[in-house]
Protein backbone atom coordinates (compact mmCIF):
# COMPACT_ATOMS: atom_id res chain seq x y z
CA UNK A 1 0.00 0.00 0.00
CA UNK A 2 1.28 3.28 -1.19
CA UNK A 3 0.52 6.85 2.14
CA UNK A 4 1.08 10.01 1.99
CA UNK A 5 0.88 11.44 4.48
CA UNK A 6 0.62 15.93 4.59
CA UNK A 7 2.97 16.86 7.64
CA UNK A 8 5.64 15.25 9.30
CA UNK A 9 5.42 16.84 12.94
CA UNK A 10 4.02 14.54 15.81
CA UNK A 11 1.42 12.46 14.51
CA UNK A 12 2.42 12.11 11.01
CA UNK A 13 5.71 10.81 11.96
CA UNK A 14 3.97 8.27 14.53
CA UNK A 15 1.27 7.10 11.91
CA UNK A 16 4.06 7.14 9.26
CA UNK A 17 5.94 4.52 11.55
CA UNK A 18 3.42 2.06 12.52
CA UNK A 19 2.13 1.90 8.69
CA UNK A 20 5.56 1.52 7.21
CA UNK A 21 6.48 -1.48 10.53
CA UNK A 22 3.35 -3.11 8.38
CA UNK A 23 5.03 -3.02 5.24
CA UNK A 24 3.61 0.39 3.48
CA UNK A 25 5.81 2.43 1.84
CA UNK A 26 5.29 5.85 3.15
CA UNK A 27 6.22 9.23 2.07
CA UNK A 28 5.43 12.17 3.98
CA UNK A 29 5.60 15.91 2.54
CA UNK A 30 6.74 18.63 5.27
CA UNK A 31 6.44 22.03 4.66
CA UNK A 32 9.43 23.00 6.28
CA UNK A 33 12.70 22.97 5.29
CA UNK A 34 14.79 20.23 7.25
CA UNK A 35 16.91 22.51 9.75
CA UNK A 36 14.12 24.68 10.50
CA UNK A 37 11.12 22.73 11.74
CA UNK A 38 8.04 24.76 12.58
CA UNK A 39 5.79 21.89 13.92
CA UNK A 40 4.00 22.28 17.54
CA UNK A 41 5.43 18.94 18.65
CA UNK A 42 9.28 20.89 17.90
CA UNK A 43 8.84 23.50 20.23
CA UNK A 44 6.47 21.03 22.96
CA UNK A 45 7.45 20.25 26.47
CA UNK A 46 5.73 17.05 26.01
CA UNK A 47 4.69 16.53 29.42
CA UNK A 48 2.05 13.80 30.18
CA UNK A 49 -0.11 15.45 32.33
CA UNK A 50 -3.30 14.50 32.60
CA UNK A 51 -4.16 15.60 36.28
CA UNK A 52 -2.52 18.64 35.90
CA UNK A 53 -4.41 19.29 32.72
CA UNK A 54 -7.58 18.48 34.28
CA UNK A 55 -9.16 21.26 35.74
CA UNK A 56 -9.01 23.10 31.93
CA UNK A 57 -10.03 20.19 29.93
CA UNK A 58 -12.68 18.08 28.67
CA UNK A 59 -12.74 14.32 30.64
CA UNK A 60 -12.00 12.88 27.90
CA UNK A 61 -8.78 14.03 27.62
CA UNK A 62 -8.09 12.96 30.84
CA UNK A 63 -9.56 9.14 30.06
CA UNK A 64 -7.10 8.99 26.95
CA UNK A 65 -4.17 10.71 28.31
CA UNK A 66 -4.19 7.65 31.23
CA UNK A 67 -4.95 5.13 28.39
CA UNK A 68 -1.66 6.60 26.43
CA UNK A 69 0.42 6.65 29.68
CA UNK A 70 0.35 2.50 29.55
CA UNK A 71 0.65 2.78 25.53
CA UNK A 72 4.02 5.37 25.92
CA UNK A 73 6.66 3.24 27.28
CA UNK A 74 6.29 0.57 25.05
CA UNK A 75 7.01 2.81 22.36
CA UNK A 76 9.57 4.74 23.75
CA UNK A 77 11.96 2.04 24.53
CA UNK A 78 11.84 0.40 21.25
CA UNK A 79 12.43 4.01 19.65
CA UNK A 80 15.30 4.74 22.55
CA UNK A 81 13.99 7.99 23.40
CA UNK A 82 14.60 9.74 26.84
CA UNK A 83 11.13 9.98 29.02
CA UNK A 84 10.38 10.25 32.58
CA UNK A 85 7.40 8.32 34.44
CA UNK A 86 7.42 9.63 37.83
CA UNK A 87 4.79 12.09 38.49
CA UNK A 88 4.69 15.53 38.62
CA UNK A 89 5.23 18.37 41.48
CA UNK A 90 2.68 21.65 41.83
CA UNK A 91 4.43 24.60 43.86
CA UNK A 92 3.46 27.33 45.02
CA UNK A 93 4.56 30.12 47.00
CA UNK A 94 2.94 31.24 50.42
CA UNK A 95 0.56 33.30 49.13
CA UNK A 96 -0.51 31.26 46.54
CA UNK A 97 -1.27 28.39 48.05
CA UNK A 98 -4.74 28.46 48.30
CA UNK A 99 -4.40 27.51 44.37
CA UNK A 100 -2.97 24.16 45.26
CA UNK A 101 -6.14 23.64 47.20
CA UNK A 102 -8.49 25.15 44.21
CA UNK A 103 -6.38 22.27 42.53
CA UNK A 104 -7.25 19.30 44.62
CA UNK A 105 -11.34 20.47 44.88
CA UNK A 106 -11.04 20.12 41.22
CA UNK A 107 -10.00 16.95 40.68
CA UNK A 108 -13.45 16.16 42.23
CA UNK A 109 -13.35 12.18 42.92
CA UNK A 110 -10.25 11.44 41.04
CA UNK A 111 -8.40 13.52 43.99
CA UNK A 112 -6.90 11.00 45.91
CA UNK A 113 -5.66 8.52 43.56
CA UNK A 114 -4.35 11.65 41.45
CA UNK A 115 -2.75 14.21 43.96
CA UNK A 116 -0.69 13.57 47.13
CA UNK A 117 -0.81 16.54 49.53
CA UNK A 118 3.45 17.44 50.24
CA UNK A 119 4.74 19.77 52.92
CA UNK A 120 8.47 21.32 52.76
CA UNK A 121 9.83 17.85 53.87
CA UNK A 122 7.81 16.21 50.97
CA UNK A 123 9.02 18.53 48.06
CA UNK A 124 12.50 18.02 49.63
CA UNK A 125 12.44 14.05 49.12
CA UNK A 126 11.10 14.30 46.09
CA UNK A 127 13.06 17.14 44.48
CA UNK A 128 15.78 17.75 46.72
CA UNK A 129 16.76 21.02 44.49
CA UNK A 130 13.87 22.48 46.04
CA UNK A 131 14.60 21.67 49.32
CA UNK A 132 14.36 25.01 52.20
CA UNK A 133 11.84 26.99 49.06
CA UNK A 134 8.12 26.05 49.17
CA UNK A 135 5.97 25.21 52.44
CA UNK A 136 3.51 23.45 50.49
CA UNK A 137 2.96 21.18 47.30
CA UNK A 138 1.27 18.34 45.51
CA UNK A 139 2.57 15.29 43.74
CA UNK A 140 1.18 14.52 41.09
CA UNK A 141 2.25 10.51 40.64
CA UNK A 142 0.74 9.14 37.28
CA UNK A 143 1.96 11.92 35.18
CA UNK A 144 5.29 12.18 33.26
CA UNK A 145 7.23 13.56 30.15
CA UNK A 146 9.35 12.29 27.19
CA UNK A 147 12.19 14.13 25.09
CA UNK A 148 9.99 15.19 22.23
CA UNK A 149 12.49 16.42 19.70
CA UNK A 150 14.66 12.94 20.41
CA UNK A 151 11.42 11.29 19.05
CA UNK A 152 10.77 13.28 16.50
CA UNK A 153 14.67 12.37 15.34
CA UNK A 154 14.01 8.42 16.12
CA UNK A 155 10.69 8.72 13.92
CA UNK A 156 12.41 10.58 11.35
CA UNK A 157 14.31 7.01 10.21
CA UNK A 158 11.29 4.83 10.79
CA UNK A 159 8.30 6.42 9.29
CA UNK A 160 8.72 6.30 5.86
CA UNK A 161 10.43 8.98 3.48
CA UNK A 162 9.77 12.82 4.60
CA UNK A 163 10.42 15.10 1.75
CA UNK A 164 11.35 18.79 3.40
CA UNK A 165 10.28 21.92 2.24
CA UNK A 166 7.61 20.64 0.35
CA UNK A 167 4.32 22.25 0.94
CA UNK A 168 1.14 20.03 0.04
CA UNK A 169 -2.61 19.95 -0.20
CA UNK A 170 -4.26 16.73 0.01
CA UNK A 171 -6.00 17.12 -3.46
CA UNK A 172 -2.23 16.88 -5.04
CA UNK A 173 -1.04 13.26 -2.97
CA UNK A 174 -1.56 10.63 -5.04
CA UNK A 175 -1.35 7.31 -2.88
CA UNK A 176 -3.88 4.43 -1.51
CA UNK A 177 -4.33 6.01 1.53
CA UNK A 178 -4.11 10.27 1.90
CA UNK A 179 -3.07 11.17 5.86
CA UNK A 180 -3.65 14.52 6.29
CA UNK A 181 -1.85 15.62 9.75
CA UNK A 182 -1.25 19.69 9.00
CA UNK A 183 -1.60 20.75 12.69
CA UNK A 184 -2.69 23.94 12.73
CA UNK A 185 -2.02 25.71 9.08
CA UNK A 186 -4.48 22.83 7.60
CA UNK A 187 -7.43 25.16 7.43
CA UNK A 188 -10.13 22.96 8.10
CA UNK A 189 -13.28 24.39 9.41
CA UNK A 190 -13.33 25.58 13.28
CA UNK A 191 -9.54 24.87 13.30
CA UNK A 192 -8.21 27.61 14.74
CA UNK A 193 -3.98 28.14 16.02
CA UNK A 194 -3.39 28.91 20.12
CA UNK A 195 0.45 30.24 20.32
CA UNK A 196 2.69 29.11 22.97
CA UNK A 197 6.11 29.84 23.66
CA UNK A 198 8.74 28.04 25.30
CA UNK A 199 12.52 28.71 26.54
CA UNK A 200 14.80 26.31 26.59
CA UNK A 201 17.63 26.16 28.91
CA UNK A 202 20.92 25.04 30.08
CA UNK A 203 21.05 25.15 33.84
CA UNK A 204 23.86 22.76 35.07
CA UNK A 205 23.14 24.27 39.13
CA UNK A 206 19.94 22.96 38.71
CA UNK A 207 18.85 19.20 39.25
CA UNK A 208 14.79 18.53 38.33
CA UNK A 209 13.81 14.79 37.61
CA UNK A 210 10.68 15.52 37.12
CA UNK A 211 8.17 18.51 35.80
CA UNK A 212 7.42 21.39 37.88
CA UNK A 213 4.59 23.47 37.87
CA UNK A 214 4.76 26.86 39.90
CA UNK A 215 0.81 27.87 40.19
CA UNK A 216 -0.02 31.46 40.14
CA UNK A 217 -2.95 33.51 39.67
CA UNK A 218 -2.48 34.82 36.59
CA UNK A 219 -0.19 31.71 34.42
CA UNK A 220 0.74 28.53 35.70
CA UNK A 221 3.90 28.10 34.23
CA UNK A 222 6.08 24.88 34.10
CA UNK A 223 9.35 23.71 34.21
CA UNK A 224 10.13 19.94 32.03
CA UNK A 225 13.30 18.07 32.01
CA UNK A 226 15.83 17.33 29.33
CA UNK A 227 18.54 15.04 29.78
CA UNK A 228 21.86 16.64 31.07
CA UNK A 229 20.28 19.59 33.00
CA UNK A 230 18.39 21.23 30.25
CA UNK A 231 14.92 22.19 30.70
CA UNK A 232 11.74 23.39 28.81
CA UNK A 233 10.21 26.45 30.47
CA UNK A 234 6.74 26.35 29.25
CA UNK A 235 4.54 27.46 28.05
CA UNK A 236 2.19 30.78 27.06
CA UNK A 237 -1.10 30.52 25.42
CA UNK A 238 -2.54 33.00 23.63
CA UNK A 239 -5.46 32.82 21.32
CA UNK A 240 -3.84 33.81 18.10
CA UNK A 241 -2.03 32.38 15.05
CA UNK A 242 0.64 34.78 15.17
CA UNK A 243 3.78 32.80 14.46
CA UNK A 244 6.90 35.45 15.04
CA UNK A 245 9.11 34.97 18.05
CA UNK A 246 8.81 34.98 21.20
CA UNK A 247 7.59 38.62 22.65
CA UNK A 248 9.58 40.33 25.50
CA UNK A 249 6.76 40.30 27.91
CA UNK A 250 6.65 36.17 27.42
CA UNK A 251 9.74 35.86 27.82
CA UNK A 252 9.81 37.76 30.62
CA UNK A 253 7.33 35.83 32.21
CA UNK A 254 9.01 32.69 31.69
CA UNK A 255 11.96 33.75 32.57
CA UNK A 256 10.78 34.85 35.92
CA UNK A 257 8.65 32.06 36.66
CA UNK A 258 12.36 29.81 36.33
CA UNK A 259 13.96 32.04 38.81
CA UNK A 260 10.88 31.87 40.91
CA UNK A 261 11.77 28.57 41.06
CA UNK A 262 14.91 27.91 41.78
CA UNK A 263 17.95 30.99 41.61
CA UNK A 264 20.23 28.19 39.95
CA UNK A 265 18.17 29.25 36.73
CA UNK A 266 19.96 32.84 36.74
CA UNK A 267 23.02 31.16 35.45
CA UNK A 268 21.43 29.03 33.71
CA UNK A 269 22.07 29.68 29.49
CA UNK A 270 19.23 30.09 26.75
CA UNK A 271 19.66 27.84 24.15
CA UNK A 272 16.75 29.18 22.70
CA UNK A 273 13.43 30.94 22.67
CA UNK A 274 10.59 29.03 20.37
CA UNK A 275 6.55 29.89 19.34
CA UNK A 276 4.56 27.04 18.47
CA UNK A 277 0.80 26.59 17.04
CA UNK A 278 -1.26 23.98 18.82
CA UNK A 279 -4.20 23.04 16.78
CA UNK A 280 -7.74 23.60 18.50
CA UNK A 281 -11.10 22.95 17.41
CA UNK A 282 -14.10 24.57 18.97
CA UNK A 283 -14.22 22.21 21.92
CA UNK A 284 -10.76 21.90 22.30
CA UNK A 285 -10.52 17.69 21.65
CA UNK A 286 -8.98 15.48 18.92
CA UNK A 287 -10.39 14.98 15.53
CA UNK A 288 -10.08 11.60 13.78
CA UNK A 289 -12.01 11.62 10.27
CA UNK A 290 -12.65 11.02 6.63
CA UNK A 291 -12.58 14.05 4.79
CA UNK A 292 -12.41 13.83 0.75
CA UNK A 293 -11.15 10.51 0.93
CA UNK A 294 -8.67 11.46 3.06
CA UNK A 295 -7.74 10.72 6.82
CA UNK A 296 -7.63 13.62 8.79
CA UNK A 297 -5.98 13.72 12.61
CA UNK A 298 -6.08 16.89 14.30
CA UNK A 299 -7.23 19.33 16.68
CA UNK A 300 -4.35 17.64 19.26
CA UNK A 301 -4.44 21.41 20.72
CA UNK A 302 -2.40 21.28 23.56
CA UNK A 303 -2.58 17.69 24.68
CA UNK A 304 -0.89 16.06 21.17
CA UNK A 305 2.18 14.32 23.41
CA UNK A 306 -0.30 13.16 26.50
CA UNK A 307 -3.00 11.59 23.97
CA UNK A 308 -0.91 10.70 21.15
CA UNK A 309 -1.45 6.48 21.60
CA UNK A 310 -4.69 6.60 22.30
CA UNK A 311 -5.48 8.37 18.94
CA UNK A 312 -3.14 6.51 17.01
CA UNK A 313 -5.24 3.74 17.76
CA UNK A 314 -7.62 5.26 16.73
CA UNK A 315 -6.71 6.50 13.49
CA UNK A 316 -5.44 2.66 12.50
CA UNK A 317 -8.80 1.38 13.75
CA UNK A 318 -10.11 4.19 11.31
CA UNK A 319 -7.60 2.85 8.63
CA UNK A 320 -8.65 -0.67 9.14
CA UNK A 321 -12.16 -0.25 9.08
CA UNK A 322 -11.99 1.53 5.38
CA UNK A 323 -9.69 -1.01 4.18
CA UNK A 324 -12.27 -3.39 4.59
CA UNK A 325 -14.80 -1.27 3.47
CA UNK A 326 -12.55 -1.05 0.08
CA UNK A 327 -12.51 -4.40 -0.42
CA UNK A 328 -13.62 -5.40 -3.72
CA UNK A 329 -18.05 -6.02 -3.94
CA UNK A 330 -18.58 -9.54 -4.39
CA UNK A 331 -20.50 -9.85 -8.02
CA UNK A 332 -23.79 -10.56 -6.39
CA UNK A 333 -23.83 -7.67 -4.64
CA UNK A 334 -25.09 -5.72 -7.51
CA UNK A 335 -28.26 -7.91 -7.91
CA UNK A 336 -31.24 -5.85 -7.18
CA UNK A 337 -32.19 -5.67 -3.22
CA UNK A 338 -34.28 -8.87 -2.67
CA UNK A 339 -37.99 -7.59 -1.31
CA UNK A 340 -40.34 -9.32 1.65
CA UNK A 341 -40.08 -12.48 2.10
CA UNK A 342 -36.89 -13.25 0.01
CA UNK A 343 -34.91 -10.48 1.73
CA UNK A 344 -35.90 -12.19 5.38
CA UNK A 345 -35.04 -15.89 3.67
CA UNK A 346 -31.76 -14.33 2.53
CA UNK A 347 -31.54 -12.98 6.13
C1 LIG B 1 4.73 25.62 23.14
C2 LIG B 1 4.01 24.30 23.08
C3 LIG B 1 4.07 23.45 24.19
C4 LIG B 1 3.40 22.23 24.15
N1 LIG B 1 3.51 21.40 25.22
C5 LIG B 1 2.84 20.22 25.22
C6 LIG B 1 2.92 19.35 26.35
O1 LIG B 1 3.60 19.64 27.33
N2 LIG B 1 2.22 18.16 26.31
C7 LIG B 1 1.46 17.82 25.21
O2 LIG B 1 0.85 16.73 25.24
N3 LIG B 1 1.37 18.62 24.14
C8 LIG B 1 2.03 19.82 24.11
N4 LIG B 1 1.94 20.64 23.03
C9 LIG B 1 1.03 20.27 21.94
C10 LIG B 1 1.65 19.32 20.92
O3 LIG B 1 2.90 19.81 20.51
C11 LIG B 1 0.71 19.24 19.71
O4 LIG B 1 -0.57 18.82 20.16
C12 LIG B 1 1.21 18.23 18.67
O5 LIG B 1 2.48 18.60 18.21
C13 LIG B 1 0.23 18.16 17.50
O6 LIG B 1 0.77 17.27 16.55
P1 LIG B 1 0.39 17.41 15.00
O7 LIG B 1 1.17 16.38 14.28
O8 LIG B 1 -1.09 17.42 14.85
O9 LIG B 1 0.86 18.88 14.59
P2 LIG B 1 2.37 19.46 14.45
O10 LIG B 1 3.25 18.79 15.44
O11 LIG B 1 2.23 20.93 14.51
O12 LIG B 1 2.79 19.00 12.99
C14 LIG B 1 2.14 19.49 11.84
C15 LIG B 1 3.16 19.47 10.69
O13 LIG B 1 2.50 19.69 9.44
C16 LIG B 1 3.33 20.53 8.66
N5 LIG B 1 2.48 21.17 7.64
C17 LIG B 1 1.50 22.09 7.80
N6 LIG B 1 0.95 22.42 6.64
C18 LIG B 1 1.58 21.70 5.68
C19 LIG B 1 1.46 21.59 4.28
N7 LIG B 1 0.55 22.29 3.57
N8 LIG B 1 2.29 20.73 3.61
C20 LIG B 1 3.20 19.98 4.29
N9 LIG B 1 3.37 20.07 5.63
C21 LIG B 1 2.56 20.90 6.31
C22 LIG B 1 3.91 21.50 9.66
O14 LIG B 1 5.08 22.14 9.14
C23 LIG B 1 4.22 20.55 10.82
O15 LIG B 1 5.52 20.00 10.70
C24 LIG B 1 2.62 21.86 23.01
C25 LIG B 1 2.59 22.71 21.91
C26 LIG B 1 3.27 23.92 21.94
C27 LIG B 1 3.21 24.82 20.72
Amino acid sequence: MRVAIAGAGLFGRLIGWRLAERGADVTLWEQSPRNAPTSAAHAAAAMLAPASEAPDADAAIFHMGKRSLALWPPMLDALGVPYGMDGSVLVAHGQDAPLLDKFLRSLGPRRAEEARPLDAHGIAALEPALAGRFERGLHLPNEGWLDNRALLSALASRCGEIRYGMPVTPANLHANLVIDCRGASAGLPGLRGVRGEVIRLAAPEVQLSRPVRLMHPRYQLYVAPRPGRHYVVGATQIESDATGAVTVRSALELLSAAFALHPGFAEAEVLELSAGLRAAYPDNLPRVEWRDGALCVNGLYRHGFLVAPAVLAEALTAIDGREQDARPLPRTASKPAPRGAAARAEA
